[in-house]
């Protein structure tokens, strides 16, 4: 059999045994509160669109709108002729709302990501990474020439014994990390990176729109400012893309030698067009966040002291239950009750931690919450009992 061949039969295989094969899902509705799946519906807690902006009138329009104005695909790459004025408004919004002085636009966080690893890391350099990174800094910082290393878990003091080591380090951290909700320790981290002659980069997928003064994100709220700060449109501002936010000179660097802005077709102009909606929208609407805070808090009341749940600041709420197949079990139960949420396993979180990754958002109603708490406090308790633990 051909090496490749017999590669991928083995691998499929493999991850079949340990009970952790992927399968993609045709859903219906899966960008707003009540999704469809083979005609039966679902209460959706599995969407990333925090604000609920993906399948908001307003912002479908704007992206009509954009259509009609600029036309379809963006045509070229940016430095060729595909960077239009929507392009440039839409860097110019996220600079002021965000104060940096230049945004450079990727077509995902994952690229953009990789891009600033790539185009920034040499050989002689030290890269330290929180250990929860999303995979996207990860694996850039395995493939990039420099000496990856990584810090517990939001663990200054471990980053510090690092840091102290190689001085002069990129130092890289989530804002909200995306499979535990919680929160970097920012103003800690920020301090460190400055007094060991670092850099900062905080990738802030989670955080933007939802944390800080009028959804400025996670730096924002602690009033710090990182060298580079890394925002995707495909969380709260329910579409997709990304910026990277840096210095003028960062922005130039980045314009010259990020391989994936430069030899990549730009986002359409109509997305830019609707990103930047978004942007305002995410601005002026703080009643987006006030309901999430709203829903979070009857979500905490009515599961706090539950064995497995985590109270968090942001809408990700997850529910730790430790083995692959009882996570997977309790969220098939959960679907007999209308309610969906997905069971993340190993390798995306560490083996034993194994999980519901709960997300709320600014379209769901707090009936909906009630009854994700009820299904989900019945799901744990039949769990145990065929477990024989009650
Ligand atoms: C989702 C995510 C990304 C990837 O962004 P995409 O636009 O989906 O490619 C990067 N970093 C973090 C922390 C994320 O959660």
């Amino acid at each position: 059999m051909p090496r490749f061949k017999s590669r991928i039969k083995e691998a499929l295989v493999h991850r079949h045994e340990q009970g952790l094969t992927r399968q993609l899902k045709v859903l219906e509705n899966s960008n707003g509160p009540l999704l469809s799946s083979e005609g039966s519906y679902f209460i959706n807690f599995s969407s990333n669109d925090y604000l609920g902006l993906a399948n908001d009138p307003e912002l479908v329009e704007a992206w009509q709108n954009g259509l009609s104005q600029y036309g379809a695909g963006s045509a070229a790459s940016p430095l060729v002729t595909g960077f239009s004025s929507a392009h440039r408004n839409l860097e110019a919004q996220l600079c002021e709302w965000l104060g940096f002085e230049r945004a450079i636009l990727f077509s995902s966080g994952f690229s953009a990501n990789q891009a600033l690893l790539f185009s920034l890391l040499e050989k002689d350099d030290v890269l330290l990474q929180d250990k929860l990174n999303h995979a996207s800094l990860m694996e850039a910082g395995v493939l990039s020439p420099a000496t990856t290393k990584r810090f517990k878990h939001n663990d200054v003091q471990h980053l510090e014994s690092l840091l102290s080591r190689s001085p002069q380090s990129l130092v890289v951290t989530e804002g909200v990390f995306s499979m535990d909700g919680d929160q970097a320790p920012l103003e800690d981290i920020a301090s460190l990176t400055n007094e060991y002659d670092s850099w900062l980069a905080v990738d802030d997928a989670h955080g933007i729109g939802v944390l800080g003064d009028r959804g400025a994100g996670s730096c924002n709220a602690v009033q710090i400012t990182p060298n580079i700060l890394v925002v995707t449109f495909g969380k709260a501002f329910g579409l997709s893309g990304a910026a990277i936010l840096c210095s003028s000179e960062g922005g130039d660097y980045l314009t010259q030698f990020a391989r994936h802005h430069v030899y990549s077709t730009a986002m359409p102009p109509s997305q830019a067009f609707a990103l930047s909606h978004a942007c305002q929208m995410i601005q002026t609407q703080d009643w987006r966040r006030e309901k999430l805070i709203e829903l979070g808090g009857i979500y905490a009341e009515q599961m706090k002291g539950i064995q497995g749940f985590v109270d968090t600041k942001t809408p990700i709420k997850p529910f730790v239950i430790g083995e692959a197949q009882t996570a997977l079990s309790i969220a098939e139960e959960l679907k007999r009750n209308q309610i969906w949420v997905t069971a993340i396993r190993p390798p995306t979180v560490q083996a034993g931690t194994a999980r519901l990754r709960i997300t709320l958002t600014a379209n769901h109603t707090q009936k909906q919450v009630n009854q994700l708490s009820r299904s989900l406090l019945q799901a744990i308790e039949l769990s145990c009992a065929l477990k024989g633990e009650v």
